[in-house]
């Protein structure tokens, strides 16, 4: 018998979450030029990124869409419930950058939505054994646990210091700082860190130009520089 190769575009059924796809979600909640931009505005928004990001089977999806079916209610229901775990574990990643206890009700909604997790369980592979995983509540329910998880395993295990926010005022994006001096600031040099520094060299020019045109104003304001006929 003859396995077919793997789909390199399906991720699987042991989809692992990590860290990143954590942050991933929560930058979801995101902030542009100051702005807030919310990524995942709708359900199907929400459902769709949740089967991208290999969370919740295409066939649970398909069964929340089934169940709300344009019942709106149902459905602002369901994306109030997304986007309060997400507000939540922005709230706890904030106060673990930030060195202070998080709002209480914040962590009330992420152990609520802890105890929704998957049931992990051996199973017999071809070679040997594998770890599956058995979807016991509601498959949303079951995807912000898995989204939670990587934040508990690295407060237990992993280095909790290195989750920062970014230093820019209109970004705010939280990220890992996995730099050898864990000094990073910025969620990326090139955008903001590149932004701070550009706005620290305009600052500074804006006040040499105005140095500068104090000096002209004392000397009566003479024109260096004729322009040429045109
Ligand atoms: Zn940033």
């Amino acid at each position: 018998m003859k396995t077919p190769p793997p789909d390199p575009n399906d991720r699987g059924h042991a989809h692992d979450v990590d860290l990143d796809d954590t942050f991933d979600f929560l930058n979801t909640d995101d902030t542009e030029n100051g702005f807030p931009v919310d990524k995942l505005p709708t359900l199907d928004d929400a459902l769709a990124w949740f089967v991208d990001r290999g969370v919740i089977h295409v066939e649970g999806a398909n069964r929340v869409r089934d169940q709300v079916s344009s019942h709106d209610p149902l459905m602002a229901r369901d994306l109030a419930r997304i986007h309060k775990v997400r507000s939540a574990m922005r709230e706890v990643a904030h106060a673990i950058a930030e060195h202070r206890a998080p709002d209480a009700g914040s962590l009330d909604t992420i152990n609520r939505a802890l105890h929704a997790r998957q049931v992990i369980e051996l199973v017999p592979a071809p070679d040997g054994v594998s770890v599956d995983h058995r979807h016991v509540g509601d498959p949303i329910d079951d995807a912000l646990a898995r989204l939670a998880d990587p934040l508990v395993t690295e407060l237990t295990a992993g280095h909790p210091e290195r989750v920062k926010i970014c230093a820019s005022d209109t970004c705010e994006w939280i990220f890992y700082d996995g730099s050898r001096t864990s000094r990073r600031r910025w969620c990326d040099m090139a955008t903001c860190g590149n932004r701070a520094k550009a706005a620290r060299h305009r600052a500074r020019e804006r006040a040499a130009v105005q140095g500068d045109d104090m000096i002209q104003a004392d000397a009566g304001g003479g024109s260096a520089s004729a322009a040429p006929p045109a």
